[in-house]
């Protein structure tokens, strides 16, 4: 090997509560960790207004500071943190290979990955202006639900997500329209029993979003079309909820880790082992199901175990061996 190349215990990928959780208890166990940050760093909660669920803050936090916070307590046990985005990996060997921006090499004895997953979003210019200012557009109606009791809101899509989103809103919401933009819906059948069941959730079939209304600050209704008929028409609400799937942030391992058809890394059950030795998964990249920060940062947890264990078998077979 090259002394150029620098050789880490354990490398971290991703900056959400995954990763600088497995962060914090990677550099408590001396593993030394580097985590590389990605493109968003913070993850997705930096796109979310105030986190209220994640235990132990009473009064709420909103994501990004969370994610300062969650940065600090990784880096006040020694964890390198970097900026940096990791473009290529082979896992061939024992030691794992990563290179960074495409130039810079690195391998690694374990690595995590924490790339999460990132909400689709239909893409309109509305949608993304409410979106950035925090202003009634949100695609977890888990996360940000609350902020919409006894109010109207909107969601988008069809699916398993969006039925589950809208039977939750329903709890809260006083009305709850689902846009389906066929005269279908693609969730399991008692999914969309369910919401059909649901007296204050009312769907609208063939009908598709031309441009979320505002007033410059939040939202203030949807502008819907009919795509059969051509119609068009407002619907008053200040919450816009887009359940149109998600997608994992997984491309690069492709061909080395088993994964699902849509790209979720498949963990071995109950652990964050890969099928990969010494690669670990933790967070959104293995998880369609709860999606939440406080699961991502259980299961961060679990991979920096993990691969602590790991290291110590390696290291004790070497002692036998030599
Ligand atoms: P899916 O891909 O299953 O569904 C996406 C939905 O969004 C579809 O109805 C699709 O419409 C619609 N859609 C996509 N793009 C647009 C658009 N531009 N405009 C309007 N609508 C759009 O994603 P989910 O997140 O719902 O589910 C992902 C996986 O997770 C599935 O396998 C699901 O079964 C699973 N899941 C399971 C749950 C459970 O069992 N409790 C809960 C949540 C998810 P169309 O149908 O027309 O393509």
């Amino acid at each position: 090997m090259s002394d150029t190349i620098e050789r880490v215990k354990c490398l971290i990928i991703g900056s959400g509560p995954a990763g600088y959780t497995a962060a914090i208890y990677a550099s408590r166990a001396n593993m030394f960790p580097v985590l590389y940050q990605g493109m968003q760093p913070g993850g997705q909660l930096t796109t979310t207004n105030d986190v209220e669920n994640f235990p132990g803050y009473p009064d709420g936090i909103t994501g990004p500071e969370m994610m300062i916070e969650l940065q600090k307590q990784a880096q006040r046990f020694g964890t390198d943190v970097r900026d940096g985005w990791i473009t290529k990996v082979d896992f061939t060997g024992p030691v794992h290979k990563v290179w960074v921006n495409e130039t810079t090499e690195i391998h690694a004895d374990t690595i995590i990955i924490s790339t999460g997953a990132s909400a689709k979003y239909l893409g309109l210019e509305s949608e993304q202006k409410y979106l950035n200012l925090g202003g009634g557009v949100s695609a977890c109606a888990v996360c940000d639900g609350f902020f919409y009791r006894n109010q109207e809101v909107v969601i988008v899509g069809a699916g398993d997500s969006a039925c589950e989103e809208a039977h939750y809103l329903s709890k809260l919401c006083k009305k709850v329209t689902m846009l389906v933009r066929r005269d279908v819906f693609r969730a399991s059948v008692i999914m969309e029993n369910r919401v059909r069941n649901t007296e204050n959730i009312e769907i609208l079939f063939n009908t598709e979003t031309e441009e979320v209304l505002g007033d410059g600050q939040v939202v203030t209704g949807v502008r819907v079309k009919n795509n059969l008929t051509g119609a068009t028409h407002d619907i008053p609400a200040t919450g816009f909820f887009v359940a149109i799937g998600h997608k994992p942030n997984t491309d690069i391992f492709k061909g080395w880790l088993d994964m699902d058809e849509t790209g979720y890394i498949i963990n071995k059950p109950g652990t964050a082992h890969t099928n990969v030795p010494g690669v670990f998964v933790s967070g959104d990249a293995a998880d369609h199901v709860y999606r939440q920060a406080i699961t991502a940062a259980g299961t961060g947890c679990m991979a920096a175990l993990d691969a602590e264990r790991y290291l110590a078998a390696v290291e004790s077979e070497h002692t036998v061996a030599s």
